[in-house]
């Protein structure tokens, strides 16, 4: 379920992969054609996978500088969503219970709240997971190409400083990396234009996009530190989902942040 988990004091972060499965588990009792995660799939089995992974986050893990802060069960999380449209506008969660069809269309949410979990969607882009566990305020974002290019993720920082964060770290999730992502000669001229650390090269040797260069590269501009890089390329990688590889039937990963109640 998940490939990737962290925590900073109250703040849990974690991205999930493409399986159902956490060992001994809830799909231990599901069929073989049960067992895929997609966090993005037919609206019931959405919600059903959701539920799962509410349920997953709820049991908690070890902190590694604090092995017993996180480990006490709590009530699963509410889930922030959002219809994601590759733009740079953020929403700010501000209510616990929000239905799916409330989802603001926005490519970062941004909230203050305790035992609400923000999750951005992925197949290839970049999830962005921001946070400040003093100040209490957290953040996911969706960078993809435009969303790198229109700075989403310096505009979920200022929102989140704008709410009182002072020292913001972050977690960056699978991704497509820059020795697989490859775009025309043009594309990458006007992504570097941009952002100067996204131009890249593929290992092949033709034009690509560094989304997570350009990512981290923003990040440090806006003194976002440390950042934690999970390095793990959703083309390559199986247990992900990549568009690129899987086209129309790539399901979504998905990047969750919360402040544990
Ligand atoms: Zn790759």
């Amino acid at each position: 379920m998940f490939a990737f988990r962290d925590a900073h004091r109250r703040v849990d972060v974690a991205f999930t992969d493409r399986h159902r499965d956490l060992g001994a588990g809830p799909s231990a009792s599901l069929g073989p054609a049960d067992t895929s995660l997609d966090l993005a799939g037919p609206a019931d089995r959405c919600a059903e996978d959701l539920r799962l992974v509410a349920d997953a986050l709820a049991r908690g893990h070890a902190d590694r500088d604090d092995p017993s802060a996180l480990s006490v069960r709590t009530p699963p999380p509410h889930l922030a969503t959002m219809h994601q449209v590759h733009g740079a506008t953020v929403a700010v969660v501000d209510q616990p219970a929000l239905g799916r069809h409330e989802a603001p269309v926005a490519d970062a949410l941004v909230t203050s709240l305790p035992g609400v979990a923000l999750l951005v969607r992925v197949a290839d882009c970049v999830p962005v997971l921001l946070a400040d566990a003093t100040a209490g305020v957290v953040a996911a974002v969706h960078a993809g190409r435009p969303g790198l290019v229109a700075g989403v993720v310096p505009e979920a920082v200022r929102v989140m400083r704008a709410r009182g964060a002072t020292s913001i770290r972050a977690w960056v999730g699978p991704h497509v990396c820059g020795s697989c992502y490859e775009v025309p000669e043009s594309m990458r001229e006007e992504v570097a234009a941009a952002v100067r650390q996204a131009w890249a090269e593929t290992s092949w040797g033709t034009p690509s996009v560094d989304i997570g260069a350009g990512v981290r590269a923003q990040l440090r501009q806006h003194d976002v530190h440390p950042v934690v890089d999970v390095q793990r390329c959703t083309l390559e990688d199986p247990d992900l989902y990549s568009y690129r590889r899987q086209g129309n039937d790539a399901g979504r990963l998905g990047g969750l942040v919360w402040i544990r109640p």
